[in-house]
């Protein structure tokens, strides 16, 4: 059986392997938003609600479910549970997994548990609802979820800023932590080559600032009590320009400019789509380490493959970089598909030597399955092994995820 939300998984976790014996069973009419309690900040919603929908629901009641991905028009809940989705305000809220307070299971034997409690305090043993989350519909269908709402942010300020290095990025990101505390809620890291694939391929978009090697989008939000929150950022990236701690930088004076300088961000996957082939790569690595990865990486990759255009962007305050390289120009589809296994070897041994992951975001479905056992540990696999075993004997759920075949 195949739990199917939106079918936007991005490591082929929603659909069947080739043995021909699975059946893809769809979550979409289970589409009802259940409750929503304002005064506990808990919306209770059907598995197969669309994400958009439920973001319309929270605002309905004046507050916000803060979880955002450029999926979010088809994309389910069950999916978002299921694959622990993060997207671009992890940093601010945290992702799925830390925005679920109950689940409800409809376990492989059929039998279903409800653990739709939305308490933020429960310490009654196991928190069995960790292990259907991030799952990828292994070991159960999840039916509904208790989510967390948040007060609805009554300001924003958004900048685009220019920097010098993935360093220079790091030390901005911890002085606006230090600055702004909890009113950060996005950075994000955009290379020079990714905003060319951007500028070339998407029409209607616009360089905001003169080219520079880095830049970061920055989005700070607040209560009604921040209004000069746009003041303040304007006056914290001023000090930053004397210090020369950025090169340059630009804030939307506008909702119009804000979603103009978030577009950019945001096309990058598609722009790099209709560039050509590309190989893709979702990692993390400890936040501090990002600089050394992204030399280290690049280094490595530019002496095996120097014509390789390497498109680096990402969420760099939660440590997840997408890490992608498009086809150089000069050789064909099938050349440069032909180097893609040495590629991956190459990316993942840094992230795995600067202990970091090689799946952030999007899981491993079946693109990695085989990938990972080069990177779990033993006891790790055997572990998850056991827990499989343990909630689905006979094996019933979502064959070939996570798990390759036989093994
Ligand atoms: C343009 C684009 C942008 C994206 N951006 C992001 C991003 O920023 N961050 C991010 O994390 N991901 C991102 N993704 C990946 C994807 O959108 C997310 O993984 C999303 O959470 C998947 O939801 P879905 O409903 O489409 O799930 P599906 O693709 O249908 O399923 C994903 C997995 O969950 C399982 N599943 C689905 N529903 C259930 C259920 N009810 N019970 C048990 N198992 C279930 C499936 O079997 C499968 O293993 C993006 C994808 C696209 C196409």
């Amino acid at each position: 059986m195949v739990p199917q939300g939106g079918n936007t998984s991005l490591s082929g976790a929603a659909t069947p392997d080739h043995s021909g014996n699975a059946v893809v069973v769809s979550l979409s009419r289970m589409n009802r938003i259940l409750a929503i309690d304002p005064a506990n900040n808990t919306m209770t919603a059907q598995a197969g609600c669309v994400l958009a929908a439920l973001q319309e629901a929270a605002l309905q009641v004046d507050r916000l479910f803060p979880l955002s991905l450029a999926s979010e028009g088809s994309c389910q809940i069950g999916g978002n549970l299921s694959t622990n989705a993060g997207g671009v305000r992890v940093l601010r809220y945290g992702n799925t997994r830390e925005l679920t307070l109950g689940v409800e299971v409809v376990l492989p034997n059929g039998e279903i548990w409800n653990g739709l409690r939305g308490l933020r305090k429960d310490n009654t043993g196991y928190d069995l609802k960790h292990l259907f989350i991030g799952a990828e519909g292994t070991l159960g269908f999840i039916t509904a979820a208790v989510l967390k709402l948040f007060p609805l942010p009554k300001v924003t300020a958004v900048a685009w800023v220019a920097v010098g290095s993935p360093m220079l990025a790091l030390q901005l990101l911890a002085n606006l932590q230090d600055h702004f505390g909890a009113s950060l809620t996005a950075c994000e890291l955009v290379s020079d080559i990714s905003l060319g694939l951007v500028l070339k391929n998407i029409p209607g978009t616009q360089q905001p600032l003169s080219s520079s090697p880095w830049y970061l989008l920055i989005e700070l939000s607040g209560s009604r009590d921040d209004k000069a929150l746009d003041e303040s950022l304007e006056n914290f990236l001023g000090a930053a320009l004397v210090q020369a701690s950025v090169r340059d930088a630009v804030l939307a004076k506008s909702y119009a400019q804000a979603r103009q300088l978030w577009a950019l961000r945001e096309n990058i996957g598609e722009a790099q789509k209709i560039e050509g082939m590309s190989i893709k790569h979702d990692v993390s690595v400890p936040i501090s380490r990002i600089p050394e990865f992204i030399e280290r990486a690049d280094s490595a990759l530019l002496k095996n493959f120097p014509e390789i255009r390497i498109v680096t962007f990402g969420h760099i305050g939660d440590g997840n970089l997408h890490y992608n390289q498009s086809r150089p120009t000069k050789i064909s589809n099938d050349e440069f598909i032909a180097a893609q296994a040495e590629v991956n070897r190459i990316v993942y041994n840094i992230v795995h030597e600067l202990g970091g992951s090689i799946s952030a975001e999007h899981g491993i479905g079946q693109l990695k399955c085989l990938t990972l056992l080069d990177y779990k540990s033993p006891v790790e696999m055997a572990m998850m092994h056991s827990v499989k075993r343990a909630i689905d004997p006979l094996g019933l759920m979502n064959p070939g995820k996570i798990f390759p075949v036989n093994c």
